[in-house]
């Protein structure tokens, strides 16, 4: 199938080099000229496990190509996906449409044949209407079906995901479409396990989703609180409790509160929609308002356990495997340190480069941890990259002036830190 994809992003681009994996022909299409000529030039332009050598794999082969022009991609398409961003508007904060809609109105001028557009971006329940409405009036004799198909992959593991999805949910009205879908997936073979609902449940379903984990770790990040209080241990909470197959073990670590570019967003949305249609939510408002908190009082939670201002940050990006660093707990951390008069040096595996385009030189960068800690005195652990556990705890304690560990991830036990001479704050405990 030829298979063309709006938006070559952090959905886009493992999806195309995934779709291309399977055999089918993918053409990505990103409106950033810097990105295309980038990706054509075998420079891959963000970092997700094991994405790389099969995007190169691909590229060669002539699998996947990438290009700003809408109508190579979009002429002669079965498939036409739409990836592009819904950020959240600034104000509202609602999903913001308008790459969405400007993408609608772009590829509706090079329908050629029967064409399903299917939506990957997460979007507001209705949009499938509306995408239908604007390719209809721009292109009044294009043969079409617009199919909701939500994306459920974790960055970090976005490679990992393509191929072994829990589900994938397909919003079709048409059985026309819904064939097509089929077919698009068919190289996955049993393993798809394809869920075929109305668009509007599709388009639900995945903000249902993400306001659903949202929730489950605003759950224990409070337990994680209370635990701290009454003297129990937050981790063996969780393992307790996640051993009910009816809770299930995911999404029950304790951390610095849910980031990204997803959640926050998500469920601000969810709340927006549901005021819309009137539906109290308060569980999702609640879980926003005390998530939005808890980044303030973790950086209080930093500088309580020091009495210096010189703060070594491990971590920046929004959580292990990835270099995003969107509505990153740990940049919203290192913010409100920095508004408290804290001086900052940082280190993270893959997202320095990102992060500097974000705070810029309010902070000063590292070249590794043991660099990071150099006079410092604290280090915050903020990020929960692997990489960080096989830290040599004596040589980081020495290039410290003051032992002080707060470690928001669980990196290590308190007994290893504290063996290795740190005084030493986790969470939840
Ligand atoms: P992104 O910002 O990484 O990528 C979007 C890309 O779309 C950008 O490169 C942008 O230049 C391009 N674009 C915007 N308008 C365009 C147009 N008219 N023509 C061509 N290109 C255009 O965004 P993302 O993280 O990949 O997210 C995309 C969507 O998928 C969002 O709705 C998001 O909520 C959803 N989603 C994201 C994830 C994730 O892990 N990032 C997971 C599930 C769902």
């Amino acid at each position: 199938m030829k298979i063309g994809i709006i938006g070559t992003g952090y959905v886009g681009l493992p999806s195309g080099v995934g779709f291309a994996e399977l055999g089918h022909d993918v053409v990505c299409i990103d409106a950033i000229k810097q990105k295309i000529d980038d990706l054509n030039s075998g420079k891959i332009t963000l970092y997700e496990d094991g994405l790389e050598e099969l995007f190169n794999k691909n590229r060669l082969a002539g699998k996947i190509k990438f290009t700003t022009s809408m109508k190579e991609g979009v002429e002669g398409a079965d498939v036409v996906i739409i990836a592009v961003g819904t950020p959240p508007h600034p104000v509202t904060k609602e999903a913001d449409m308008k790459y969405i809609h400007a993408a609608a109105k772009e590829l509706a001028q090079y329908i050629t044949g029967y064409t399903v557009v299917a939506d990957k971006s997460t979007v507001p329940v209705g949009t499938g209407d509306d995408v239908e409405k604007i390719i209809r009036e721009v292109n009044p004799n294009a043969d079409f079906d617009v199919v909701s198909l939500p994306e459920f992959l974790r960055e970090g593991f976005a490679v990992h995901d393509f191929f072994n999805p829990d589900r994938i949910i397909v919003g079709a009205n048409t059985e026309r479409a819904r064939k097509v879908i089929e077919d698009l997936y068919k190289p996955f073979g049993d393993k798809a396990n394809m869920v075929y609902v109305n668009r509007k449940s599709s388009e639900t379903i995945k903000y249902a989703s993400n306001a659903f984990l949202a929730m489950k770790i605003h759950y224990i990040n409070e337990m994680a609180n209370f635990c701290e209080k009454a003297g129990a241990d937050v981790y063996e909470v969780a393992k307790g409790m996640g051993l009910d197959t009816r809770i299930g073990p995911k999404f029950l670590n304790p951390g610095p509160g849910y980031g990204g570019s997803c959640f926050p967003k998500d469920t601000n949305a969810m709340a927006v929609m549901a005021r819309k249609y009137g539906v109290e939510m308060s569980l999702i408002e609640t879980t926003i308002r005390q998530n939005d908190a808890r980044k303030f009082d973790m950086a209080e939670k930093i500088l309580k356990a020091t009495n210096g201002k010189n703060i070594a940050v491990l971590g920046l990006a929004f959580k292990g495997g990835t270099d995003d660093c969107r509505q990153s707990p740990a940049m919203e951390i290192v913010n409100a340190l920095l508004e408290k008069g804290a001086q900052i040096k940082a280190y993270d595996p893959k997202a320095m480069t990102v992060a500097k385009t974000l705070v810029g030189d309010k902070i000063e960068y590292a070249n590794d941890a043991y660099d990071a800690v150099q006079g410092a005195d604290a280090v915050a652990i903020l990020t929960e990259w692997t990489c960080f556990k096989d830290l040599d705890l004596s040589k980081l304690k020495a290039n410290m002036k003051s032992p002080v560990m707060v470690d928001l991830r669980n990196t290590f036990s308190k007994e290893q830190a504290e063996s290795a001479g740190f005084k030493f704050t986790g969470i939840g405990r």
